[in-house]
């Protein structure tokens, strides 16, 4: 029997549509999945596939509400016999930070892909159907059981702790520089080179039960000569925790290296990520951490850093802990 795969879709550019198929300008999260699904050829071919319309939303919309709703739905999905696999289409813009969600609060060690598109559906040459097929070839296949959640864009399959966007506008936007690719699929026919090195789904710890609201936590962008009073301001708005995006190695001037470590004291969580897009953030190089009560990011880049922190806000943890959690997950 073929198996079971549904799709659920959230929006992003894989739904746009324009008026012509070669301006630039289009509208995210148009078209409803069932005529996105019929478009596709062959998929049937490969699983039985049953469609959802969970929300209809360019992701730079896509907010903690839904990411809550959808990690909720998918595991209740995914705990019937019947069901085999979950794609979920969104946005590229913030898919990293879905993928990465739904990899610490999935329950399941059933296929979960994500994929999205950089061309929207009416475009001249169109990524989304192709990257859709894939996608549910990828869900469909059992020896995706225990990756992980997954995204598939470009012939590519990421596991959601490597992957990032790098570029704006061209569909080899994914890439998991660190990592590496976990495997690749051509037109439906996959291979897998690698596991996931860390933590996520069957092996996470962290869960969303009884979890209506996630704690604030904020982001700063170093640049040169950066102001430090942004910290003040993300606390004096109810962060608990504050990730700095900064300079190479994770590195920030003076004086917000003194401000962040004057928070720490109080016990807001600093996690020390970077502005530059690959390579780990390292312990005790040019910061002393271990003085500070500094939080080092290794491989996760600012945006995953946050959902890790906020996930692991939800218990009480030390400092050790929650960086003990940045070398697991
Ligand atoms: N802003 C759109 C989104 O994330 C564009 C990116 C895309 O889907 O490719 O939904």
């Amino acid at each position: 029997m073929k198996p079971s795969v549904t799709i659920i879709a959230t929006g992003g550019t894989i739904a746009g549509t324009a008026p012509s198929s070669t301006q630039a300008g289009y509208t995210s999260g148009k078209l409803d999945i069932n005529n996105l699904i019929q478009t596709v050829p062959n998929l049937e071919r490969l699983a039985r596939i049953d469609g959802e319309q969970f929300s209809n939303v360019g992701s730079q919309d896509m907010s903690f509400e839904i990411m809550i709703n959808l990690a909720r739905r998918i595991n209740k999905l995914l705990i019937e016999e019947k069901i085999d696999g979950v794609v979920v289409t969104h946005g590229t813009d913030t898919m990293e930070e879905t993928a990465f969600f739904l990899n610490l609060t999935i329950k399941s060690p059933k296929p979960v892909v994500m994929t999205g598109a950089m061309r929207p559906f009416t475009a001249l040459s169109a990524d989304g159907p192709l990257n859709l097929y894939n996608a549910v070839a990828v869900a469909a296949d059992p020896r995706s059981c225990g990756q992980g959640v997954m995204v598939v864009m470009n012939d590519r399959i990421h596991d959601a702790h490597s992957l990032s966007k790098t570029n704006t506008t061209s569909v080899e936007t994914f890439l998991s520089p660190v990592n590496g690719l976990l495997g690749t699929v051509i037109y439906g026919a996959l291979q897998y080179y690698r596991g996931p090195f860390q933590n996520h789904t069957t092996s996470s710890e962290f869960s969303l039960k009884g979890v209506d609201s996630l704690p604030r936590v904020d982001i700063i962008y170093a640049c040169a000569d950066m102001p430090p009073d942004l910290i003040d301001c993300s606390v004096a708005s109810g962060a608990k925790g504050i990730v700095i995006a900064g300079y190479g190695n994770g590195n920030m001037n003076e004086t917000t290296l003194k401000k962040a470590a004057q928070m720490a004291q109080q016990g807001i969580f600093i996690i020390r990520s970077s502005r530059v897009p690959t390579g780990r953030v390292v312990r005790n190089v040019e910061v002393d951490d271990d003085i500070n009560q500094f939080i080092a990011s290794d491989e996760l880049n600012p945006a995953k850093a946050r959902i890790l922190l906020i996930l692991a806000l939800l218990k009480k943890r030390s400092f050790q802990q929650v960086q003990d959690l940045f070398y697991s997950y």
